[in-house]
């Protein structure tokens, strides 16, 4: 039972102020794009976990835990638990998604696991848990799992869960560079805070841009790359000033739009075309602004059993 889950890529991220319950309200909008980890759930004596990494990608799989910690293992334990079985199961995760890089692979890794779970323990003829039931589920283990599951273009509210499909035209490439080491969701959120709260602003509600509707609408990857924006980003170039130069040199080569993924540090540059991806990801590579650049396109369908 093998399944394949996208990375996404977040085109706006609005972070608007801290809730009681320590969460931000966000305005999310993923797009899931052509990189992909690969989960294998096989019948075993006890749950365990391995880890390796996928051809020609440069992950750092000893970043990954392989202990009960590994939300894909919270997912198996999950799907047991609403089906009533013990998590007798053998995870075996093939990573392309950088850790810890802004690319949600980990909760990408627990979407794949809830569904090669519940194939593998529900009734195939009658089956226990629906779509919607795995869509909650995911959001019970993080913001980020409902996406991977549902793949596409999307807005996600509230903590980023809530989702809603956006309609896009055509498709997108893209090139994301990685960087060496990662950074803590937790860290950018709390410097975003620190920052807002050392300039005096108020953080505003966020809002979904209608010029980013209209760009994926359209199929417009020119307006897109003027509309995108992360409220992440000025947190993630203060903790990782390189970035700078990362995204410069994407914009000096053409990009039509460069940001931060998510909470970095994984740099996304929109491209014309999927020979201008190619070319720019070549150039990046050549510059030395980033651990490795590669091209990608999307948007593409989420966690998909092989
Ligand atoms: P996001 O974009 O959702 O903020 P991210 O892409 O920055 O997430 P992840 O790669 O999802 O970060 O992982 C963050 C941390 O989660 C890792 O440092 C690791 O300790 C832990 N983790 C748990 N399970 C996994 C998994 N299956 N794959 C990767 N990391 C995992």
């Amino acid at each position: 039972m093998t399944v394949r889950v996208p990375a996404k890529v977040n085109l706006q991220l609005g972070v608007g102020p801290l809730r009681d319950d320590g969460y931000h309200d966000l305005v999310n909008v993923f797009h899931a794009v052509s990189l992909f980890d690969e989960v294998t759930a096989v019948p075993a004596d006890r749950l365990s976990v391995t880890v390796e990494a996928a051809p020609d990608a440069r992950v750092a799989i000893e970043a990954v835990p392989t202990t009960g910690d590994n939300l894909a293992a919270r997912a198996a334990r999950l799907v047991a638990e609403r089906l009533g079985v013990e998590p007798l199961v053998g995870l075996r995760i093939r990573k392309a998604i950088p850790v810890a890089g802004g690319m949600a692979g980990g909760s990408a890794d627990a979407a794949a696991a809830l569904v090669a779970c519940a194939r593998l323990w529900d009734d195939p003829d009658t089956p226990r848990l629906s779509r919607d039931d795995l869509m909650e589920m995911g959001g019970a283990i993080g913001s980020d799992v409902p996406f991977a599951l549902l793949g596409g273009t999307a807005i996600g509210v509230g903590r980023g869960e809530r989702l809603t499909p956006v309609p896009a035209s055509g498709t997108f490439h893209w090139v994301f560079a990685t960087a060496d080491g990662g950074l803590s969701t937790p860290a950018v959120y709390a410097e975003c805070d620190r920052l807002r709260e050392e300039r005096g602003e108020r953080a505003p509600w966020p809002r979904a841009s209608e010029e980013l509707m209209a760009a994926l609408a359209d199929g417009d990857a020119k307006a897109l790359g003027a509309a995108l924006h992360n409220d992440l980003q000025p947190a993630a170039l203060t903790l990782r000033p390189s970035l700078r130069d990362t995204l410069a040199a994407g914009r000096d080569r053409g990009a039509l739009g460069a940001l931060v993924s998510g909470s970095g540090p994984t740099c996304a540059f929109l491209a014309e075309s999927g020979n201008h991806a190619a070319d720019l990801a070549a150039a990046l590579n050549g510059a030395d602004v980033a651990e490795q650049a590669f091209a990608a396109h999307g948007p593409v369908p989420g966690a998909t059993l092989l």
